[in-house]
């Protein structure tokens, strides 16, 4: 069953060789659709026979957004905290123990209708991939059975056993990177993609989380960092020298840090909405970008420092507040977060590609950051099916 989706004011196929510019940009564009992958795109006058028609009215559309950095396998909330760090107190990584709490306490069923809440909650705003990662058990069954949760609902699963240091081992940081690395890694390792470690002050240094990422690696998995979110830090560098798919945050960056990454294969993953909800220093994308370096935005979704599940906000912001242009922002939130994942099959609209794409409720892309807080994604078509 073919359909075309045709009278396209604007199309983002995000593949120069399709259209104008780095967004492949085609204008008064169509899309076929053939069962879950895109069979066609090009002008709307050109488009070919199909069994179904769906007439975008003077829409634009582009790539679903790719979201590849969120915790959502939690329970509990943090409202108090947040309106605490509101009235005047800072943040620090501590906080993660409330949600630790709350999710050991929470039964699989409300675990799983909690995720799938903010699933929902992402693709009505225009998400059709989404990477998220345990991190709040941090016991081998508390982890392990987060991404089991997880893996039901994403093939982007993330092993966080090393968020922070599990409170049982407070007075033997040493004794959990050796749980982590060994009998939770073995529990967790057949249900997750990748593994991730908060190299912070606070959760751990450079030598904890190279040895958990290495073992990570030997068990199949492929490293993503969370570096350099709160201060200087060996993340960034270690995430480079490992050959992380991502360094996530990267908020201060020396210069040799940008040019790791520049001469890297490391996405640089920026994540506005955790400045934003703890009044920090913004990333600066417009540095990164000129060293030549990949960058994604993604909404770090959790319920502690960033609880918003909104790409078009966090394109506002990196618009408004870190240097980027609305078509680099754009970019950074499909094909960049796909090349954060490792993927070529989403974050494009070409021919072969997933069938993920969404319309918008206005001529151009650029609304996304013209009309913050606006919600423009007015249909969502996701693996070819209409989601929205
Ligand atoms: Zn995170």
């Amino acid at each position: 069953m073919s359909t075309a989706i045709i009278n396209i004011s604007s199309l983002v196929t995000n593949d120069p060789s399709l259209g104008e510019g780095p967004l492949g940009l085609i204008q008064d564009a169509a899309v076929v659709i053939d069962d879950d992958r895109i069979a066609w795109v090009g002008g709307t006058s050109k488009a070919p026979a199909t069994d179904n028609a769906v007439d975008a009215g003077g829409r634009a559309a582009l790539p679903g957004f790719v979201d590849s950095h969120s915790h959502l396998v939690f329970a509990g909330d943090r409202t108090a905290e947040f309106n605490a760090r509101m009235s005047g107190q800072s943040y620090s990584a501590g906080g993660i123990r409330t949600t630790v709490a709350a999710t050991r306490a929470a039964t699989d069923e409300e675990l799983e209708a909690n995720l799938l809440r903010y699933l929902r909650e992402g693709l009505r705003q225009g998400t059709t991939t989404l990477e998220t990662k345990s991190g709040y058990g941090l016991t081998t069954r508390d982890e392990a059975r987060a991404l089991r949760i997880a893996a039901a609902h994403t093939e982007e699963v993330t092993y966080l056993g090393a968020h922070i240091v599990a409170p049982e081992f407070a007075d033997d940081p040493a004794g959990y990177v050796e749980l982590v690395t060994g009998g939770m890694l073995d529990a967790c390792a057949p249900h997750a993609r990748w593994v991730d470690v908060f190299c912070e002050k606070g959760a751990f240094d450079g030598d904890q989380a190279r040895t958990i990422l290495e073992a990570g690696r030997a068990r199949g998995l492929t490293p993503r960092v969370h570096a350099n979110q709160l201060g200087h830090g060996p993340g960034v560098q270690l995430a480079v020298e490992l050959g992380a798919a991502s360094a996530d945050h990267c908020t201060h960056l020396t210069d040799a840090d940008v040019d790791a990454l520049a001469q890297g294969g490391t996405v640089a993953t920026l994540l506005p909405g955790a400045e934003f909800s703890t009044r920090a220093q913004w990333p600066d994308a417009r540095r990164l970008l000129d060293a030549g370096v990949t960058v994604a935005l993604s909404t770090d979704c959790n319920p502690g420092s960033s609880f918003t599940s909104s790409v078009p906000f966090c394109i506002a912001l990196a618009v408004r507040d870190m240097g980027m242009t609305p078509d680099e922002a754009v970019w950074s939130a499909t094909a960049g977060g796909a090349a954060a994942l490792r993927r070529s099959d989403i974050g494009r609209l070409a021919p072969g590609t997933r069938a993920d794409l969404l319309l918008l409720d206005a001529p151009s892309h650029v609304h996304l950051a013209y009309r913050p807080g606006v919600p423009l994604v007015s249909a969502v078509w996701q693996r070819g099916v209409r989601a929205l």
